[in-house]
């Protein structure tokens, strides 16, 4: 069998990994679109001959963006609520999913002629994101992208790890480590005590994050519940919270299942998104018309989930009208983001109006403690880095394979 990394080993930090058996059939694990280039990203180079399915481990772009490209006769998996949060947010960005998907569970077995594919869920910023070990020629790979420990689910890598105890090739992420602050990553209850302490300090509380990081939703709506401020989320994430919620998951939505759970939660319905006819999204913000926030703010303590297209709204409303006097700004999200126009402008913007702007975040990816957990618990015959920028730090760990892996 043969591993090859078709994106990931270096500039590029995207993910997609490709398994041939000896028969000749393949998986591609990831086919992801690259986030930071600037440019357009090309699809990745694949002779789609005799592949049998792409494997999906999570819904961030740099590793299912190219979905839609993947031809229409190879069966594309992907994780069951992983792709309906990846849904929502496709249908508030108007880019829906153009073909069909195979969905699976966490712990499901998937069996594809010669190959076997076990899959495990991980902590990621992205919920729940998988990783896989594959069985094929009587080899396994163990394919491990974008993980994390520090996370609230940080044991389900160690339990994992654990259990599948060897493998013959292990393919692991190492996204941060060519990062300028590859320190010991703070835990999320850290980061939530921290916003809390920030929290207090202010009436009002932007919160600017990633829709998809249910994470950092919890642990924002937790600060803000013990600072005593209602919870105003702006939609997408609100839809996200309701459908989670839906399935019987604790999750922050302003129209939860039970009527008891989140009554100081609310969302903020921009006019933009109101006004547009006939869109995607319009299904779910029709749901959360008696839950909207506009007539609290003038007079309520808030924390507020905002997006940085909403400025001209909240500043029309709120903030050239008085009702914005005591307030601060959290960037809470990986700060590559700061480098977009839009984002730059926005936090530019918020300063202009006198809102103080703190920056507080823990990583979606793993530390050096992380992966020395893998690496020394883990019994491998070869590592392959993936979903790095570098090759050459990766230099000290041991059986490190920098070619295509023929085994
Ligand atoms: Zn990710
Ligand atoms: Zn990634």
């Amino acid at each position: 069998m043969k591993v090859r990394v078709v994106k990931g080993t270096n500039k590029k930090g995207c993910s997609v990994t490709e398994i041939t058996s000896n028969k000749g059939n393949k998986i591609i694990i990831d086919y992801g679109k690259c986030v930071n280039d600037g440019i357009k990203d090309a699809t990745p180079d694949i002779d789609w001959n005799n592949t049998l399915g792409v494997f999906i481990t999570h819904n961030h772009d740099d590793h299912i963006g190219f979905i839609n490209d993947v031809p229409k006769d190879v069966p594309v998996y992907v994780e069951r609520e992983a792709l309906g949060v990846y849904k929502i947010i496709a249908d508030f960005y108007e880019q829906g999913i153009a073909r069909k998907v195979t969905l699976f569970e966490p712990g499901d077995i998937i069996t594809l002629d010669d190959f076997k594919i076990v899959t495990y869920q991980v902590d990621h910023s992205a919920y729940n994101s998988c990783m896989f070990l594959v069985e094929v020629d009587g080899k396994r790979v163990l394919h491990m992208s974008d993980f994390r420990e520090h996370g609230r689910q940080g044991y389900l890598v160690k339990k994992a790890i654990e259990d599948i105890k060897e493998v013959d090739v292990l393919c692991m992420e190492g996204a941060t480590i060519t990062r300028p602050n590859n320190d010991k990553k703070k835990e999320e209850d850290q980061l939530q005590y921290e916003l809390y302490k920030i929290m207090r300090r202010y009436r009002q509380v932007f919160v600017v994050t990633s829709s998809s990081n249910i994470d950092r939703l919890i642990t924002t709506y937790k600060a803000s519940y013990r600072a005593d401020h209602i919870f105003i989320e702006d939609p997408t994430i609100a839809s996200i919270g309701d459908y989670l919620d839906k399935l019987g998951k604790v999750v922050p939505n302003p129209n939860p299942k039970n009527e008891n759970d989140f009554r100081d939660v609310y969302t903020f319905i921009p006019k933009y998104l109101k006004e547009k006819e006939g869109t995607s999204y319009k299904k779910y913000i029709n749901n959360f018309s008696d839950r909207d926030a506009h007539a609290l703010m003038p007079f309520s303590k808030y924390v507020f989930l905002i997006k940085p297209e909403m400025f001209n709204e909240i500043k029309k409303l709120y903030i050239d009208k008085g009702y914005v006097k005591d307030a601060c700004l959290i960037y809470s999200m990986w700060d590559g983001y700061l480098d977009r126009p839009e984002m730059r402008i926005f936090i530019e913007n918020m300063k202009a109006a006198g809102i103080k702007v703190y920056y507080k975040h823990t990583s979606g990816h793993n530390d050096e403690e992380a992966r020395e957990f893998v690496t020394t618990t883990l019994k491998y015959k070869y590592l392959k880095h993936i979903h790095t920028e570098d090759n050459d730090k990766y230099i000290n760990y041991p059986e490190l394979n920098l070619t295509d892996l023929e085994i």
